[in-house]
């Protein structure tokens, strides 16, 4: 199990860079695994992860094994013990995304895709240095009933009942971020109402897993 999962994280970073959600050694990924999860390892360009460089920490934040942790393992660490039901963790500084955390605005309802998130807005949690365990509470918060939040002047983070969901929904935010970006530019996008995302919601949860992850009409 746990060879396929690192080449599982290795292949979702290999997609995060080919994709141009992330570049250098910005952004990291995280899979739960009984008891601890695995993480992709700081400071490790993309072209040389390979899965026997990828951390098993344990849920006290102790290494097992050899490596070192990316320098955000706390907020998946925390992530993952506040939420039983998500086992992947993505996290990407990609441009759009990024661009409207430092604006540090929540995203609103604004196209009916927000709902990818889980509800009618992707919040913004506030700022805190990297790293940290204030950043990781922000976190946790921002992403109450949601699979997606954004971080003030850092980036954002999606979660998965699997590392598929996760990068999906991460796909999906840079994309309605830079479509929210472009609407900004031109004017004040009109805003789908509670009843009209409500009924979205409603919709998603007839199509089954995954469904709005890989919905497109
Ligand atoms: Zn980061």
């Amino acid at each position: 199990m746990s060879a396929l999962i690192r080449e599982q994280i290795v292949a979702a970073c290999k997609k995060l860079e080919s994709s141009g959600l992330n570049r250098g050694t910005s952004g990291n990924v995280s899979c739960r695994e009984n008891h601890h999860f695995l993480i992709t390892p700081t400071g490790v360009p993309v072209e040389e992860i390979t899965p026997s460089k990828i951390v098993s920490v344990g849920f006290d934040g102790k290494v097992i094994g050899i490596g070192k942790p990316s320098s955000e393992w706390h907020f998946h660490c925390d992530i993952l013990k506040a939420r039983p039901e998500i086992n992947a963790v993505v996290h990407t500084h990609s441009p759009h995304a990024t661009a409207l955390a430092c604006l540090r605005e929540n995203i609103p309802p604004f196209h009916y895709m927000i709902s990818v998130a889980g509800g009618d807005s992707v919040r913004c949690a506030p700022y805190a240095l990297f790293g940290t365990e204030q950043l990781s509470q922000h976190a946790v918060a921002a992403l109450a009933d949601r699979k997606a939040c954004l971080l003030a002047n850092h980036g954002m983070i999606t979660l998965g009942r699997d590392l598929d969901e996760a990068m999906a929904i991460a796909v999906e935010i840079e994309a309605l971020c830079q479509q929210y970006l472009l609407a900004r530019q031109v004017g004040r996008p009109t805003l789908l109402s509670a009843d009209e995302m409500a009924q979205v919601i409603e919709r998603f949860k007839t199509y089954g897993r995954n469904a709005a992850a890989s919905h497109r009409t």
